[in-house]
């Protein structure tokens, strides 16, 4: 009895630790794949990043290490070289990405705030990998609208990660299906949003997941009807959306 009450606090302290990451339904079962599969894998330079952003007050927001994993197999397997985020934070899926891209790869970064990926900046200068990165601080849709306009960027990047203000994921939305490739991925994060999307409508949830959960679903409606592209909802992190141009 002792033992079993022990082994469940363990396990809630655990997963605390990880961060709630998790859709699983057992905990237990996704420490297992954290410890079996991403980190003994995980590079050095994401391990320190991830230990770092841990201390964080805001370490919620960061990307989960079996994401990160999970971004660097999908980059290396469509051999992406022109790519962009959309939300940085202090960097763990920026790094992942960097890592994965060849040599001569390149990342358009944007987020409203420096300061924290600055805090992240010494180690992604470490692992060798900065000069990939074009980080522009400020809103994104402005960023792309300039680019809309410029034409030369239409149908350039090979893969868009989008993980920031979720209330604008549409209007990111419009502008990316011209800017990615045909053929090209564009990866929409936290479309489960925290599993609030079936949540009945008088649960009790965080402000913040309340507010977003309408356009989440909203999101989850309008990539499913859309021709232009083919689509692959995973229960990763808080849910990843891969949309694959296809036309
Ligand atoms: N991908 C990051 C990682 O791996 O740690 C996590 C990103 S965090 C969930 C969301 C980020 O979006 C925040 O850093 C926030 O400052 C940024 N953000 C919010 N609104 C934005 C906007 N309009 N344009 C660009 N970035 C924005
Ligand atoms: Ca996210």
């Amino acid at each position: 009895m002792a033992e079993n009450v022990e082994s469940k606090e363990n396990q809630v302290s655990r997963h605390q630790e990880v961060g709630h990451k998790s859709l699983l339904q057992s905990d237990a079962l996704y420490q297992y794949i954290l410890e079996t599969s991403v980190y003994p894998r995980e590079p050095e330079a994401m391990k320190e990043l991830r230990e770092i952003t841990a201390k964080h007050p805001w370490n919620i927001m960061t990307t989960s290490a079996d994401e990160g994993q999970f971004l660097s197999m999908l980059l290396k397997l469509i051999n992406a070289r022109n790519t962009m985020e959309i939300g940085v934070y202090t960097g763990y899926s920026l790094l992942a990405t960097a890592l994965a891209l060849p040599e001569d790869g390149k990342i358009l970064a944007m987020d409203i705030n420096k300061e924290n990926y600055e805090l992240g900046l010494p180690v992604i200068q470490k692992a060798g990998v900065a000069h990939k990165i074009d980080f522009r601080e400020g809103p994104a849709l402005p960023v792309l609208d300039q680019m809309i306009q410029d034409g030369k960027y239409h149908g350039t990047f090979d893969f868009i990660f989008v993980d920031a203000d979720k209330d604008n994921y549409l209007n990111y939305h419009k502008r990316l299906i011209d800017l990615v490739k045909i053929g090209g991925v564009i990866g929409y994060d936290n479309t489960l949003w925290n599993g609030s999307v079936v949540a009945p409508p008088d649960a009790p949830l965080r402000k913040y997941v309340r507010y977003y959960r309408d356009f989440v679903l909203e999101l989850n409606k309008a990539l499913a009807a859309d021709p232009r592209i083919e689509i692959c909802q995973l229960p990763v992190g808080d849910g990843i959306t891969l949309c694959r141009r296809i036309s």
